[in-house]
């Protein structure tokens, strides 16, 4: 069976005594979690460390970083690589998210690469993808985001594409308020996941767990997480706040 994430992505946010703080409220509240389901903390760079000694007693609770470059190393002042993260036993990359896609300018290709460092350093990525409000409103989504997973995921080999985390995440409801529906969310995840039966066959297609991101929070994440197609949410704003988040992992299926 394949797993039911509830994946907090905490962005450019909190100071370290507030990611420690925020690690211990939800931490102690002790929700144990079944076998296929996890809870995994994209915390900033800084805290990969601290958040990785928080959750070391803890079962299937992980953290993730937020990033790394597409290079192996070597002069790229300020950037990290995914060698320098598996050094620090970082088991999760988010990579992709729709904020670096438009700030950083990373492409579809870009992507590729950065998805084959995780891989080569034993990291899952969790790889985000979706459209703009445009694209949405010309009923072009579909296409859209096969490409995206065509261009980023596809030339992986059946054995690694198991590795992989997909967050679908449309722009337009990131951190507007504005979730999509369930029936939008298990549209367009039943739909991700008949291209990934197309190209590596149905049974490795229904172990990939694909999450929903945008604008989850404790009042909407059970409905969204009991769509057959949806394995849990990413979630930015309301994973900052220690209830907010409690009550969205306990809505995991
Ligand atoms: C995100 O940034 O991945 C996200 C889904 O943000 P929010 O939950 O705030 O919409």
């Amino acid at each position: 069976m394949r797993k039911q994430i509830a994946a907090a992505n905490w962005k450019m946010n909190c100071t370290y005594q507030q990611a420690e703080n925020l690690l211990d409220e939800i931490l102690g509240a002790g929700i144990g979690l079944g076998a296929q389901q996890e809870v995994v903390f994209a915390v900033p760079f800084p805290y990969l460390i601290m958040a990785n000694s928080e959750v070391a007693d803890e079962t299937n609770y992980f953290v993730a970083a937020q990033n790394c470059y597409n290079k192996k190393s070597g002069a790229y002042t300020g950037e990290v690589s995914a060698e320098m993260l598996q050094s620090i036993k970082v088991p999760y990359c988010v990579l992709g998210h729709s904020e670096r896609r438009e700030y950083f300018q990373e492409s579809n290709q870009m992507l590729a690469e950065k998805i084959d460092r995780c891989l080569e350093n034993d990291i899952s990525p969790i790889f985000c993808c979706g459209e703009p409000l445009q694209v949405r409103e010309a009923g072009t989504q579909n296409s859209f985001v096969e490409t995206q997973l065509r261009e980023s995921l596809f030339h992986l080999p059946a054995a690694s594409i198991t590795r992989i985390v997909i967050a679908y995440e449309p722009i337009w409801a990131i951190g507007t308020g504005k979730t999509a529906s369930a029936a939008q969310a298990q549209e367009m995840h039943a739909h991700m996941r008949s291209i990934l039966a197309k190209q590596y066959g149905p049974m490795l297609a229904n172990n990939i767990s694909i999450l929903y991101g945008g604008s989850v929070k404790a009042a909407n994440a059970k409905e969204l997480f009991s769509c057959p197609d949806v394995d849990g949410g990413l979630v930015g704003g309301a994973s900052l706040q220690t209830e907010e988040f409690k009550t969205i992992i306990k809505s995991l299926k």
